[in-house]
């Protein structure tokens, strides 16, 4: 299947490793030029190495702080003045931190809210003039499957996520006059770094090796393992895509049967 990504320019933010780096690198295989972002300028450089190593798309890194409001901006900018446009935008950050509801003061709250919630606003925010001047383009929010099912220990997680996907359900029925489709990206299990060091913490807790949290952990998923960041990338590129043009307002969930829910 032709995705249709060819020459199109496309940001994803967070993508010096984990999920942001495999749809980048998914979205450069099909001929885009990605535009890369995080903090580590060490990190980035790297990724944005390896990625025109690996396929036959360019890739420029720019840095990124998701938490803040003009990180974002110079971020766009820099892409827009390097690949000359925007057709899509990945939006995506570190997860805030686990914990119970009284383990978090307001401080905690508000900085979750500006990583995980007003990223996603800023992002868009800024997309939109230059999706609208290429009259159209694709939103993409990285979500988790805590929205479908909420884990207790990731409270500020559900809460933010929630509202993600609220954002980008009602941005879809709004951008859509403009050609400007909205969905998110349910993340399961997808085997990353940070996935890694949250078994490596289980596994000391429980006195288990990693392995044994893998498998248990793996066991609990339909499909008996965790998800790759290339199985991960392959579905953010389809949404990305022209290949997706009758599909907004939904969130595409990716977790090897995980969730339980219906809807
Ligand atoms: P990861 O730790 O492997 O990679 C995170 C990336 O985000 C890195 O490139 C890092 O440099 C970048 N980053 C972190 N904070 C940033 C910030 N403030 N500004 C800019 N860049 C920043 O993590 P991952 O597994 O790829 O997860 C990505 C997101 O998806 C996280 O929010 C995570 O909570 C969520 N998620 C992941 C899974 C999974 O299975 N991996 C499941 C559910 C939700």
């Amino acid at each position: 299947m032709e995705l249709g990504l060819n020459g199109k320019v496309i940001f994803v933010a967070a993508s010096s490793r984990g999920l942001g780096y495999g749809i980048a690198r998914e979205a450069a295989r099909e001929g885009a030029r990605v535009v890369l972002g995080a903090r580590d300028e060490d990190a980035l450089e790297r990724a944005v190495r390896g990625i025109e190593t690996e396929t036959r798309g360019e890739a420029f890194g720019h840095s990124l702080d998701a938490s803040s409001a003009a990180s974002i901006r110079d971020w766009i900018d820099a892409g827009v003045a390097r690949f000359g446009g925007l057709d899509g935008i990945v939006v995506n950050a570190g997860g805030p931190p686990a914990g119970g509801f009284e383990s978090f003061d307001d401080e905690t709250w508000a900085a979750a809210f500006d990583l995980t919630l007003m990223s996603a606003v800023r992002m868009i925010r800024a997309a939109i003039p230059h999706m609208r001047a290429r009259k159209g383009g694709s939103i993409v929010a990285i979500t988790s499957g805590t929205v479908k099912e909420p884990i207790p220990i990731l409270l500020l997680s559900n809460v933010m996520r929630s509202g993600v996907t609220s954002l980008i359900k009602t941005l879809s029925r709004e951008l859509a006059p403009d050609g400007i489709r909205a969905n998110t990206l349910v993340p399961g299990r997808i085997d990353t770094d940070r996935v890694k060091s949250l078994d490596e913490r289980a596994a000391a807790a429980a006195a288990k090796t990693v392995d044994e949290i893998r498998r248990e952990a793996g066991s609990g998923i339909p499909l008996g393992r965790y998800g790759s960041i290339e199985e991960f990338g392959k579905a953010g590129a389809f949404l990305l895509s022209d290949a997706a043009a009758y599909v907004t307002g939904e969130s595409f969930v990716v977790d090897g049967g995980a969730a339980r829910t219906v809807w």
